[in-house]
């Protein structure tokens, strides 16, 4: 399986990181996960391109997760493509219909589907996925991919989340903020390393970065390190993880 971290920003710009996007491939199946703004250049940039991508999975329907949907849409639709799955939380149905409300002439001008899913299994674009309702401000889903990969979506810290992700190669979590921001919703360092702690996870890669946490990479680590004595780093834009 190859994970590419298309945007590891977050709502307000760093200047450098694009919104959530991570592209999950594996034996000729693609699947996009997330498709905040931006996601649509850096999949033009990762070699792989929109038209590759059939079927969009969201952990949940905050802006910064699904800005660049309607983009793709219309780059999907430009290109001569027919079809886009959308996937996602309670509520993605409506949040399609809406969107193509606002933007009339996109509607009719490729094959939308769109499917609900709710904590539990299932299947999507030949993956077989696993998802877990996070701690944030709006229902939100984690997934996890097999043993492989588990991307935490936007939430807190906590034990069931952690417990979620234990056993994965690689776990994506929400590392929003630097200790000293009051956060609610997102996790700190802190509370992150204190969840992690004693956990069997291959290595954990921090994404949905605000621009609090520029030049703070050391002391997060730390503050991490502290509790929890695995792998851990920074994910970058465009940054690809094989996973075996
Ligand atoms: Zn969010
Ligand atoms: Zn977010």
């Amino acid at each position: 399986m190859r994970v590419t971290f298309l945007g590891t920003g977050a709502a307000m710009p760093t200047g450098e990181r694009f919104q959530a996007g991570i592209l999950v491939q594996d034996d000729g199946r693609t699947l996009l996960v997330d498709c905040g703004a931006g996601a649509l250049q850096r999949l033009q940039q990762s070699g792989v391109g929109y038209e590759a991508v059939s079927t969009v999975l969201l952990t949940h329907h905050h802006l910064d997760h699904v800005a660049d949907l309607l983009p793709l849409m219309k780059a999907r639709w430009l290109a001569g493509e027919e079809h886009l799955e959308i996937v996602g939380p309670q509520g993605t149905k409506n949040l399609v219909d809406d969107l193509l409300e606002v933007y009339e002439y996109m509607q009719d001008k490729l094959e939308v589907q769109v499917r609900e899913v709710v904590p539990g299994e299932f299947s999507v674009a030949g993956f077989e996925v696993s998802a877990y309702e996070t701690r944030h401000s709006l229902p939100c889903l984690a997934y996890r991919f097999g043993d492989l990969f588990t991307f935490s979506g936007d939430s807190e810290a906590f034990a069931g989340l952690a417990n979620f992700a234990e056993g994965s190669a690689i776990l994506a979590h929400d590392c929003s903020f630097p200790d000293d921001v009051d956060v609610s919703n997102h996790p700190t360092p802190d509370a992150l390393g204190r969840e992690l702690a004693g956990r069997e996870i291959g290595r954990v890669y921090l994404t949905h970065l605000y621009p609090h946490t520029e030049g703070r990479h050391e002391e997060m680590l730390e503050s991490i390190g502290a509790h929890y004595d695995g792998d851990v780093r920074f994910a970058e834009d465009l940054k690809t993880v094989s996973i075996e």
